[in-house]
């Protein structure tokens, strides 16, 4: 199952990809985490990106697609794999087309996760992540079991820098200028199943593998 998971900040990607690639046996890819672990290691791709991830900006495609090239060449990704935040731009998509089929595969499968765009602000600013693992929680929708603490590694929950509402509507509008037009994109290919974000968690779930079992 090749999969990718689109729709804008706070949609629900980073949640539903865990639970799936749990679920169905297969690597979550995130670039963000990528982008932030290399932040934390102070990397000199943590440098780099850390300059646009702080402002709400994509990091330039040349340097993201670098780095999912390189992953989806590993071993654990032949099964399949599940994307999340990337593509962001239709550059990107052409470029993982371009690495796909030079691996002699192809996607399966583009899950746009549809939320009504008054839901995302509050979303993203309650989002807390786990400083070790990246698991996402809500202060309201979805808290640790412990204040401040994740339920799964009991790492640090923190507020991610480029969560705050100024960059948050930077990000949104980044998503809706340069993210949005992939629809169309893999819509064309006839690759998008569309999901119903605006659900319980678990919800959002059950319809995931109800349709990827179609
Ligand atoms: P994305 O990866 O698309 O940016 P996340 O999965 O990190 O989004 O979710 C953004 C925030 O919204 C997180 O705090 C998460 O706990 C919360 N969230 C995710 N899915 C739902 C949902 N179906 N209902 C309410 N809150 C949700
Ligand atoms: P995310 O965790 O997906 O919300 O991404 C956080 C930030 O990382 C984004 O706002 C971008 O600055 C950067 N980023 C993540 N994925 C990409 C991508 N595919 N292309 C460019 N920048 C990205």
């Amino acid at each position: 199952m090749k999969t990718l998971l689109m729709g804008p900040p706070g949609a629900g990607k980073g949640t539903q990809a865990v639970i799936l690639a749990e679920k169905l046996g297969i690597p979550h890819i995130s670039t963000g985490d990528m982008f932030r672990k290399a932040v934390k290691e102070q990397t000199p791709l943590g440098v780099e990106a850390k300059r646009y991830m702080d402002s709400g900006q994509l990091v330039p495609d040349e340097v993201t697609i670098g780095i999912v090239r390189e992953r989806l060449a590993e071993a654990d990704c032949v099964n399949g794999f599940l994307l999340d935040g990337f593509p962001r731009t239709v550059f990107q998509a052409e470029a993982l087309d371009d690495i796909l089929t030079k691996l002699g595969t192809q996607l399966d499968v583009a899950l746009n996760i549809d939320v009504d765009s008054e839901a995302l602000i509050g979303r993203i600013t309650g989002r807390r992540m786990c400083r070790n693992c990246g698991k996402p929680y809500h202060v309201t929708f979805s808290p640790s079991k412990v204040e401040g603490r994740c339920d799964v590694c009991g790492g640090e929950l923190y507020q991610r820098d480029d969560d705050k509402e100024e960059t948050v509507r930077k990000r949104l509008e980044v998503y809706n200028t340069q993210t949005l037009p992939l629809l169309d994109y893999y819509q064309a290919k006839g690759l998008v199943i569309n999901v119903n974000g605006n659900q319980p968690m678990e919800k959002v779930t059950e319809d995931i593998l109800a349709a990827l079992k179609k």
